[in-house]
């Protein structure tokens, strides 16, 4: 497993704004913010995309994320934010170890800038992508 920043981080060996910890996830704000607030919920086993991450480090992320978001909110006064996680470079990540960004959305001009070009789903694309799926989470432990 690459050893990345965040695996430098949640061995101590670099610093960090930490904001929250437990056994298994830690959360602290990036060091380069999109905006005020902006953190990130990184969990301690160092899986690069979150496809590789175990349910035990899954249900851990998922269980304090919405409470660090409450706490962001709290703390920004801002209200609106997003959730984003990168998987792969073409997808723009850049650190090699799950991480979940919070980013507040103060106004529409600051954050998370979104181009969003959605297109149809026809009907028999959309039947064989149900097949697709539904029998590789059938064969996906
Ligand atoms: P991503 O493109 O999803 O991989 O995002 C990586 C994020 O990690 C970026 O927003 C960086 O600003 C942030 N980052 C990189 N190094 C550090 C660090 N030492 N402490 C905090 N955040 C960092």
């Amino acid at each position: 497993m690459a050893d990345t920043i965040f695996a430098k981080i949640i061995s101590g060996q670099i610093p960090c704004h930490k904001v929250y910890e437990d056994d298994r996830v830690l959360a602290f704000l990036d060091i380069n913010p999109l905006t005020r607030g902006h953190t990130l919920v990184v969990p301690k086993e160092p899986a690069e995309t979150l496809d590789k991450l175990s349910d035990e480090s899954a249900a851990a992320l998922g269980r304090v994320l919405p409470r660090i978001c409450r706490a962001v909110i709290a703390a920004t006064g801002v209200a609106e934010y997003n959730i984003l996680e990168n998987n792969g470079p073409g997808a723009h990540q850049a650190v090699f170890h799950v991480h979940f960004h919070i980013i507040p959305r103060p106004s529409p001009n600051e954050g998370l800038g979104l181009s969003w070009q959605q297109r149809s789903l026809p009907a028999t694309e959309a039947s064989e992508l149900v097949k697709l799926i539904t029998t590789a989470l059938q064969k996906t432990p």
